[in-house]
Parts: structure tokens; C-alpha cells; sequence
């Protein structure tokens, strides 16, 4: 069977180069973003390439949508088409509402709203029947337990209607779009043994963070044959935290 070929947004580490290996290892050829990190893109690249796929690793600025959908296009000319997108970049600076610059809302609404739908809209130029688009949201657009959080659980709210909308708009061509809503999850954003993190485990009803593979076993349940039926929807994986 020919691979299929996915682009995973913030690919370099965390949740998104768990999704990465995890779509290679299903199969996909995979193309991913990274702000910064490019040694360590370099790294999951040669992971993928590992699992017996194409890899791809492309520098691209989520708050700038030129970057965005020439990352779309990279990955079309390069790996030859587009099947699955995964908009995961991210970042998750928080404090005292009275605190908060505009400059961080407008970064915040850009890396995670407007990113997914430049992205989202750029994909679906290209993708075919069978498709499918997954934004990676937070558990913070649907219950916010600790003060500190209001301009991120903004931000992420936006992409519960964004599903919606492009499940319905693309439900037609046969593609599917769903967020994935992590809770507290294992990575350098917010590390199971941060200062933070007893009091956030105290929150979920099965007393542990996800890993970053629990998050990318949705991810390809949802990209893969059983998740054809399951668009517009948002699935938590976050431990019961809004349980
Ligand atoms: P992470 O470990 O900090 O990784 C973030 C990834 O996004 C990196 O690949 C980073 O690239 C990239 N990135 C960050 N800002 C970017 C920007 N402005 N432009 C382009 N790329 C950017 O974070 P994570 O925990 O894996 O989070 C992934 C997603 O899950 C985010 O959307 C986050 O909001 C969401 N989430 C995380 C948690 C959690 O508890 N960890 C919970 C709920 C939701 P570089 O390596 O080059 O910097």
C-alpha cells in the first residue's frame, strides 16, 4: 500500500514528535514544523526515516501565516501530497490577568487560532477523499481549574468552533477535522515533575499526567480507518481533569 503523507505542526519535541513517530510507525511519510529547534527536528526526522518513512523538517513561525501555508506547499512538492495535518504548535505563557500584554493575546490567538485556520485552509486545497485535519487544543478551553490561564483557554476555545465549522465545510469531500484536548501532559511545556505538578495531578480524576503518546494514540486513531465516522468532535484525553 502507498504511504500516506502527514505534516505535524511543532514536530521537534513534546506531543507533536510523539505524533510524528507514531504516524510513521502507522505508515505515513511526515513532514514537520519546528520555531527553533533544528537539531532536534533533525533528530525526529531521522526517527521517521527510521520507521521506514520520508521525512521532512521545515522551520515555520506559527504566528506567521505566510510561513504556514508554505509549510502546506513544502510538503505537498516534497513528499507529494497531503493526507493528514495535525496543527499542534504551541506555547503556553500564563500569569495574573492584570499582567497580561496584548502582545501575548495576539501571539496566543495567532499560534493557535489563526495558525489552525490558515493551516487548515491551506490543506484542504490539496487533500482528497479520506482526509482528515486534527487540531490539538486543551482541556483549558473546556474547564479552567487554576487562575492564570485566561488568554490560553481563549485561545484554545476558538478551535471547538473551528472543527465544527470545517467538519461541515469539508464533511462534503469526504474529510474529517476534530480536536484532541490533552490535560496535563508530560513534556518541557509542563513537565510531570514541575512545580506545578502535583497540584494539576490533585485535578484529574485518575491522579497521573498523559504522556505525549496518549495524546498521538488519539491523533491516529482519528487520522487512521476507525476515526471515519468521527468529525466535528472534540475528544478529551486528559485524565478525567474535566471529567
Ligand atoms: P512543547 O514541548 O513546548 O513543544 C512545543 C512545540 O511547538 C515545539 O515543537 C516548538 O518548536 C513548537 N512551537 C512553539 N511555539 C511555536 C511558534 N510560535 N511557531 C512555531 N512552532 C512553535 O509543547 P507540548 O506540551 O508538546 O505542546 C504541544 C501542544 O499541546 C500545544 O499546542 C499545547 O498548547 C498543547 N497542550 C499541551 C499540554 C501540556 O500539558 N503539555 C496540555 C494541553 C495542551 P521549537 O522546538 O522549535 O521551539
Amino acid at each position: 500500500m502507498a504511504r500516506r503523507v502527514a505534516l505535524v505542526t511543532g514536530g521537534s519535541r513534546g506531543i507533536g514528535a510523539a505524533v510524528a513517530r507514531r504516524l510513521a510507525g502507522d505508515g505515513f511519510d511526515v513532514a514537520i514544523t519546528y520555531r527553533a529547534a533544528g537539531d532536534r527536528a533533525a533528530a525526529v526526522v531521522k526517527e521517521i526515516e527510521a520507521a521506514g518513512g520520508r521525512g521532512l523538517g521545515v522551520r515555520a513561525e506559527a504566528a506567521d501565516p505566510v510561513a504556514m501555508v508554505e509549510a502546506v506547499e513544502r510538503t505537498v512538492r516534497e513528499l507529494g501530497g497531503l493526507d493528514v495535518l495535525v496543527s499542534n504548535a504551541g506555547t503556553a505563557p500564563y500569569g495574573a490577568l492584570e499582567e497580561v500584554t496584548l502582545a501575548e493575546v495576539d501571539e496566543l490567538l495567532a499560534v493557535h487560532a489563526r495558525a489552525s485556520f490558515v493551516l487548515a485552509q491551506a490543506a484542504a486545497r490539496h487533500m482528497e477523499a479520506g482526509a482528515s485535519i486534527v487540531l490539538i487544543g486543551s482541556s483549558l478551553a473546556e474547564r479552567v481549574p487554576y487562575a492564570g490561564w485566561t488568554a490560553y483557554a481563549m485561545s484554545k476555545s476558538a478551535l471547538v468552533g473551528l472543527v465544527k465549522g470545517l467538519a461541515r465545510d469539508l464533511g462534503p469531500r469526504g474529510i474529517t477535522a476534530n480536536l484532541v484536548s490533552p490535560g496535563s501532559t508530560d513534556t518541557e511545556m509542563n513537565p510531570a515533575d514541575g512545580p506545578e505538578a502535583e497540584e494539576e495531578r490533585r485535578y484529574t480524576a485518575l491522579g497521573r499526567y498523559c504522556s505525549p503518546e496518549d495524546i498521538a494514540a488519539a491523533v491516529a486513531y482519528l487520522a487512521g480507518k476507525g476515526g471515519r465516522a468521527v468529525t466535528g468532535a472534540t475528544i478529551p484525553v486528559d485524565s478525567g481533569v474535566t471529567a
